[in-house]
């Protein structure tokens, strides 16, 4: 890669790659690539084809030093933290400590002692509405979100607001995916006591401006307090909670190499100090009688039981694993696989991208015209690739954008060129599918008659094509007699516009209508805009078209085409654009009997 990025204001908390405050243009080496061989689970097949692993918003894979702490820490060091005396107590308890110690310099806390572990963001965010809502909310309160929350940041408010009588207030999107700077702060008033918003959308990839939506907050309503849900972020950046000056932070370790189960709340000491406890039990106490509790200090007294102790031990592993992964190369990896996924779905007929944020991190969300978004999951997956389709638990979001849902392609520092290669080509065969169906929906309403039988069998129609074509003394001929027969190929364009969708992968405007006749026949309708085009549908037509669909799919017609000599009348680009063609025919063929390609 030996790329130039430009980094601004770059304070990492894992000591490597950026240097100082200056913001200035440094050379980065790409030492990217080789960190992918340290995730076994990338290097397998899937339905015989090697994973393209793109749904990293939902978790990310780990690497061998988390999966092998954790299993250390099972075959050695196996032990309840914090109470025992015994040599493996301590090392658990050492182990434990310690990743505490690595997360609050990970997010450049000010000391381990705001560093409250849990299952996850989804649990982190409960403690706070619960705890800090029950210390400071009340009826009349607003609690304001943005459109563009997860679930897990907008249901614990609602319990809240209706444990309280507060309101929960969402501030609006523009159609891009990006918040409506000036309606948000309209939003903050004298009434506002939370302020909690994702630092990065896993629906739609925005990247919120953490920092102008802060000094708005702290402007307009300085009473409020600031959460964010930095579940989307932490894998792909430098995190410094006092540098953003915000109140708690929220991550779950699955979503940055670590083992699920496993979460962290960073929360301002002095705040976390004055909150009540959220679950009670073993380890967050002081003091126990049946007269009266006494609370532990935090984060212990947000800590109740036996904690993930493994989770924990990998969590820090995760962080050791990223101290190999200067965030400047990290950020100029994702960018460029970014870029190309994006080129690549903007290039495919048929694909919507949905949402255009302003900054995008790491996720692009899609639709593909006329194949519901699980479909298009489904069959991508038959070619290795793992994709996540639906409302990715953004229901309001959705709602916003006027989709059910999306598909949702999300990349990370391991993810490969090849694997948006395997991701572009695969998004591409399901807009084939997708003229499949159409066609096969079109088929009922279609009152557009097939070609004309023009021989009584295939073989027979394929050798009065190769007498004419034989009979053409060179290539010049051949293409001369392709453009006659385009002339008077039927017009049927527009009429085959209104019930088809384009062939894929055609350099011209091609449609193309199959049906299969009760008698078992196949019939095609077709036109396209270009004369070459329309001769050669004429070609195909006379070769298919009235004909018996178990002969048909005994007929090699590739071999047909290079024995007319194809080759070398129509240009390459033009035969692949008759593959899309092939391609329907084929299937239509094959599914006469059932048979799915
Ligand atoms: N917030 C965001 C933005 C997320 O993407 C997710 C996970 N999809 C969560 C919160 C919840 O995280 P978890 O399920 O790990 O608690």
């Amino acid at each position: 890669m030996d790329e130039q990025v430009s980094i601004r204001g770059g304070n990492t908390t894992n000591g490597k790659g950026i240097e100082g405050e200056s913001g200035g243009r440094v050379t980065v080496p790409d030492s990217i690539s080789p960190l992918r061989q340290l995730f076994p689970i990338l290097n397998q097949t899937v339905r015989g084809v090697p994973l393209a692993y793109f749904d990293n918003a939902a978790t990310t894979q780990k690497p061998v030093g988390v999966i092998e702490a954790v299993k250390r820490y099972y075959e050695r060091d196996n032990s309840n933290v914090h109470r025992a005396a015994h040599d493996l107590a301590g090392r658990a308890t050492l182990g434990f400590e310690s990743a505490r110690t690595k997360v609050a310099q990970f997010i450049n806390a000010r000391s381990d002692r705001e560093i409250v572990f849990t299952r996850g963001t989804t649990e982190s965010l409960n403690l706070i509405a619960y705890s800090y809502g029950a210390l400071a909310v009340g009826a009349g309160d607003d609690i304001l979100l943005t459109e563009l929350e997860h679930h897990s940041n907008i249901v614990p408010w609602q319990l809240l607001a209706q444990r309280t009588g507060a309101k929960v207030v969402a501030a609006p999107l523009s159609d891009k995916g990006d918040i409506i700077i000036d309606q948000f702060r309209e939003r903050l008033t004298a009434r506002t006591k939370i302020v909690s918003f994702t630092h990065v959308s896993n629906a739609l990839g925005t990247m919120n401006p953490v920092a102008e939506l802060v000094s708005l907050v702290r402007r307009y309503a300085p009473q409020a307090i600031i959460v964010i849900d930095g579940a989307q972020w932490v894998a792909h950046g430098p995190t410094d909670v006092q540098a953003l000056d915000v109140d708690f932070y929220c991550f779950s370790a699955h979503k940055l190499f670590g083992p699920t189960g496993v979460g962290v709340l960073w929360g301002k000491y002095e705040l976390l100090e004055r909150m009540p406890p959220f679950l009670g039990g073993g380890d967050m106490i002081d003091r126990v009688s049946f007269r009266e509790t006494t609370f532990a200090k935090p984060p212990s007294r947000f800590e109740a039981g036996t904690p993930h102790i493994a989770g924990v031990i990998g969590l820090g592993a995760a962080l050791d694993f990223l101290g190999l992964a200067p965030w400047p190369e990290v950020a100029a990896h994702e960018k460029a696989i970014g870029e190309q996924v994006l080129e690549g779905l903007r290039g495919v007929d048929g694909v919507r991208l949905i949402g255009a944020p302003a900054q995008r991190i790491s996720v692009a969300s899609f639709r593909v015209d006329g194949v519901a978004p699980i479909d298009v999951a489904v069959m991508v997956n038959n070619n290795g690739v793992a994709l996540r389709a639906g409302h990715h638990c953004c229901m309001p979001l959705m709602e916003r954008l006027g989709v059910s849902g999306t598909v949702r392609a999300s990349w990370c520092l391991y993810t490969s060129q090849s694997d948006v290669e395997s991701l572009i080509a695969a998004v591409r065969s399901t807009t084939q599918r997708r003229s499949i169906k159409r066609l096969a929906k079109v088929e009922e309403r279609a009152v557009i008659p097939g070609a004309e039988r023009s021989a009584p069998s295939v073989a027979a129609a394929a050798a009065a094509l190769i007498g004419e074509f034989d009979g053409c003394p060179d290539a010049a001929m051949k293409q001369e007699l392709l453009f006659e027969w385009g002339q008077s190929h039927r017009n049927l364009l527009e009429r085959l516009k209104e019930c088809t969708t384009p062939v894929p992968g055609c350099m011209s405007e091609v449609r193309v209508l199959l049906r299969r006749t009760p008698d078992g026949e196949l019939t095609m309708a077709s036109d396209a805009n270009a004369g070459i085009v329309r001769g050669l549908l004429t070609v195909i037509e006379r070769l298919v078209s009235g004909q018996q669909i178990a002969e048909l799919r005994e007929f090699n017609i590739r071999a047909f085409l290079v024995r007319i000599g194809i080759d070398q009348f129509l240009s390459m680009q033009r035969r692949n654009g008759l593959e899309g063609v092939l391609q329907m025919i084929e299937a239509e063929v094959g599914a006469f009997e059932g048979v799915g390609r």
